[in-house]
């Protein structure tokens, strides 16, 4: 079995078998770049190494033997020769890039012997003990478990008693005590002298490697990155160049364009005189790359074109190792270089016009998810934070303001255009207004799809929640965190990106869609077959929305609408009214605030559909909390507090309690509100109506869609249906004008998903309701589960991913795909689409293109995303 390759026999494909490393060494040397001759031992020696009970595989150790003579023949140098030893470097390299999690040895091959004739050969005695010395310790270290500080601690002592502050300066003599002394650890520390054979000394590294693959720090950073375990390790034996020959040598980094901005322009820096990681060990200031144009100017000219040959090459942006020796360039390593997402879009845009890639690898390049700091607010990075708690990074962006405990007083403040954080123990439904008014949400409660998380992320807001450090204190309106008291009022920031909350205000910078980000998105348009919307409840989201590209609105929530300060009473006296007349009296009143509400929405969508739901949540949402009725009435009947408006709270209480549900989820709610208070969806019908007629007169195109919401079987559907047609033609016919709607529903509960080819008899448009049908199918409440269980479920891999993030494809998404099936069946163009929280969700939307959705619809901050992920699907 070949389980050695030199440098010519491998490709840049052979990841798998040569490790990244290896494979772009050996692809770098096939394109004629100046590498140092090497050989790679394969991924499959170091899994057959641990097959064999950490034993290295038969043949493998005569093969790296035969190997070695073909970096002597190249080199005229010998392994082990007194004369002109030949050194080389032994490192590690896995099939996917694991910076510092496993070590490489420089310099192997120096013994008491050979470092003589090294110091011969080149001339200069002080070199060669300098890398007598770093092979020492990296040996001691990464082969022989030693601790490094026990190294640098002689180094250091040294260096005082001979009074220099940098390694470079320390003479042949003084390090030679060094290495003695270094010799004398290893012993000491192993019981065994150094050993001097360079062949010992090459297996005993190539041995430390392959065990390196199972270090602590290599497990972790493989559970963490999601890698797995049965890759392997590939080993690097490579001929030693010099960076540390004199001031016409050097060592540095570099990527071949700016990671951070995508600017094209090299990007790095070196040290002269220097080995390996110096640069980044911090011994000395490295310099910017841009002084060796300077410093010696035919290799940079060589390196620039070396590396505008490498992009060309890879058609990526490269992050590249390199050494000078004596005035000549050597590629040391070359990787596809880790970037920003502002970096990525940038450089994706520009290779396409530079004509090295095409739109879809362009499209490809970015990850949608990390969009997403590109498109929230977030805290200036050049800025000192005083950080005084951290929380779970729930929903991105970054907010300063006033503390605020209460939902109605943050509604009160931000609409009188303060800015404010609403800080609470965790969010109900109830605290929607004060969320919509404040800048973020601060909870002490409450996992990442919390209803603060939830509902924060739906709106763009910045949330950090589950701080568990502070400590709320309602009744007098502040919290401590450590031995700070932060008061109503005190004004502090929070970055919901990071998890950070800070005290007082810091500065911030604005979301940037470059011009780049523009672009990009237009070619993933031009590639996508899935349409994307927004879910949208206010014309200024609908107005964000389509600025950032949505298509439509697939869900507009009618709820939020009721919760406003102003209508709450007059929804409240709809909910207790008596007698139907009293009802409709109430629902009179509502209705022109709805009308309006729609008018603004449709008009914010000129052109475009907009997916409308009736009422959906349980009527006890509206209402006052029990328990604090409870405290009202009992502190009246204390005080002998007017007696009319204890009877008034008291019926309100019996009405509270009489509406209370043990399960209001699965209780009295979407179409069922309908189904017994025909009049309250004929209202909203209507609303949408005159809205709808008012626009056309104003020769507005609009595109309504009815949807009722929680639909379980055709007939209830062709009843509601009946309520808005027959609502439609009293518009038409009271107004004389004539317009276009559909009427459709949401899918959300299994029997509706089963019984879907029944329901599409009556239905133009079917929408996922994905949040609720993950709660139905699997039996999980959304807001108990994850704080409860479900990270436990997620931990112990009994679920892959958390389903209510990412569309559990298995169960609802087969549910799903029955449905398509089954309503397309009946209606060949059904509309479909989804509009949960996995409509944003790159993952999920894949799943959706997949299964022939025709739109996904997610919070208007993550259009831009839907877009890219589904061009993603598609190619
Ligand atoms: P890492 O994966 O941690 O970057 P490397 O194997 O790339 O480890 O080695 C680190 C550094 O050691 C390289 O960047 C280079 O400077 C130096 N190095 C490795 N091999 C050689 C060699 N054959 N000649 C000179 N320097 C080398
Ligand atoms: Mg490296
Ligand atoms: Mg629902």
């Amino acid at each position: 079995h070949k389980w050695v390759y030199t440098f010519e026999e491998g490709r840049a494909d052979m990841k798998d078998l040569l490790g990244g490393k290896g494979a772009n060494l050996a692809e770098m040397t096939n394109i004629g770049l100046p590498v140092p001759p090497g050989i790679i031992i394969t991924t499959e020696a170091c899994n057959q190494f641990y097959v064999e009970n950490r034993q290295f595989p038969p043949g493998m150790e005569e093969q790296v033997r035969e190997k070695i003579k073909t970096l002597e023949a190249k080199t005229g140098k010998r392994f082990g020769d007194p004369e002109n030893p030949l050194l080389v470097s032994v490192r590690s390299g896995a099939p996917i890039s694991m910076p510092g999690m496993m070590d490489t040895v420089l310099n192997l091959g120096l013994n008491d012997e050979t470092v003589q004739g090294l110091a011969r050969a080149a001339g200069d005695r002080r070199f060669a003990m300098d890398c007598y010395r770093r092979f020492l310790n990296m040996f001691g270290d990464v082969v022989l478990g030693i601790e490094h500080v026990k190294f640098e601690r002689v180094l250091e002592t040294h260096k005082e008693q001979c009074g220099v502050n940098f390694d470079n300066q320390l003479t042949a003599e003084q390090w030679q005590y060094v290495v003695e002394e270094y010799k004398k650890i290893i012993e000491r520390e192993t019981g065994n002298p150094f050993p001097q054979d360079p062949m010992e000394q090459l297996f005993n590294a190539v041995y430390a490697v392959f065990n390196s693959w199972n270090n602590d720090r290599a497990i972790v950073y493989r559970k963490v990155n999601k890698i797995a375990d049965t890759l392997g390790t590939a080993v690097n034996v490579q001929v030693m160049v010099f960076g540390n020959l004199g001031n016409d040598c050097g060592t540095g980094v570099a990527f071949t364009r700016n990671p951070s901005t995508g600017a094209s322009e090299l990007y790095g820096e070196y040290l002269i005189n220097a080995q390996g990681e110096d640069v980044v060990a911090g011994i000395r200031t490295p310099q910017p790359i841009a002084t060796l144009q300077e410093e010696m100017p035919d290799v940079y000219r060589q390196f620039a074109e070396t590396c505008t040959l490498l992009e060309k090459h890879y058609k990526n942006m490269q992050d590249i190792e390199f050494t000078i020796e004596r005035g000549k360039l050597y590629m040391l390593q070359t990787r596809n270089g880790k970037r920003t997402a502002q970096a990525a879009i940038k450089i994706a845009v520009d290779m396409v016009n530079e004509g090295l890639i095409s739109r879809e690898e362009a499209v490809m390049r970015v990850e949608p998810a990390h969009l997403d700091h590109l498109l929230h607010r977030r805290i200036d990075p050049n800025v000192n934070l005083e950080v005084f708690a951290k929380g779970l990074p729930a929903s991105p962006g970054a907010a300063s303001g006033k503390v605020v405990f209460d939902a109605d007083e943050a509604e009160k403040m931000g609409q009188e255009g303060q800015k404010v954080i609403l800080v609470r123990t965790e969010t109900t439904p109830d605290d929607i207004h004060g969320i919509v008014q404040a800048q973020g949400i601060l909870t002490s409660r409450g996992g990442m799809t919390s209803h603060a998380a939830v509902v924060a992320r739906g709106m763009g807001k910045p949330c950090v929640c589950g701080c568990e450090a502070i400590r709320i204190d309602y009744d007098n309106e502040e919290f401590m965190v450590g031995g700070l008291t932060v008061k109503k009022g005190d004004i502090i920031s929070i970055d919901g990106a990071t998890g950070q909350v800070m005290l007082g205000e810091v500065s911030m910078i604005d979301p940037e869609l470059s011009a780049e980000f523009q672009q990009l998105l237009e070619w993933a348009d031009e590639i996508r077959a899935l349409g994307v919307r927004a879910n949208a409840d206010t014309p200024a989201d609908a107005a964000k929305a389509r600025e950032f590209g949505a298509e439509g609105i697939g869900l507009t929530r009618t709820e939020h609408m009721f919760m406003a300060q102003d209508r709450l009473p007059i929804v409240q006296e709809m909910i207790l009214a008596a007698t139907e007349e009293e009802r409709q009296k109430a629902l009179d009143r509502l209705l022109p605030m709805q009308e309006e509400d729609f008018y603004g929405i449709l008009k914010a969508m000129e052109g475009l559909p907009v997916t409308i739901r009736l009422l959906d949540p349980p009527l006890h949402e509206f209402l006052p909390n029990a328990e604090e009725l409870m405290v009202e009435i009992n502190t009246l009947r204390l005080t002998g507090g007017d007696a009319g408006e204890l009877q008034e709270k008291e019926e309100l209480l019996r009405k509270v309690r009489a509406l209370s549900e043990f399960n209001p989820m699965l209780g009295h709610r979407g179409c069922r509100l309908g189904i017994t208070f025909p009049e309250v969806y004929a209202m909203q019908a209507r609303a949408i109506f005159q809205a709808v007629v008012r626009l056309v007169r104003e020769g507005c195109k609009v595109i309504p869609e009815v949807e009722i919401p929680l639909v379980i079987e055709q007939n209830e559907l062709a009843f509601l249906r009946e309520v808005v047609e027959k609502t439609a033609e009293d518009v038409m016919r009271e107004t004389g004008v004539r317009f276009e709607y559909t009427v459709g529903t949401m899918i959300e509960v299994p029997r509706a998903a089963l019984l879907a080819g029944e329901i599409a008899r009556v239905a133009e448009f079917f929408s996922f309701g994905t949040n609720d049908l993950t709660q139905t199918t699997l039996g999980f409440s959304r807001d108990d589960a994850e704080g409860k269980f479900l990270n436990e479920y997620v931990e112990k891999k009994i679920l892959k991913d958390n389903p209510f993030v990412v569309l559990d494809r298995k169960g609802v998404g087969k549910l799903m795909q029955m449905a398509v099936q089954a309503g397309r069946s009946v209606k060949p163009d059904l509309l479909v689409g989804i509009c949960g929280e996995h409509g944003g969700e790159p993952s999920s939307i894949e799943f959706c293109h997949l299964t022939g959705l025709n739109y996904v619809s997610c919070s208007p901050f993550r259009v831009p995303i839907a877009r890219l992920a589904a061009a993603q699907a598609k190619v």
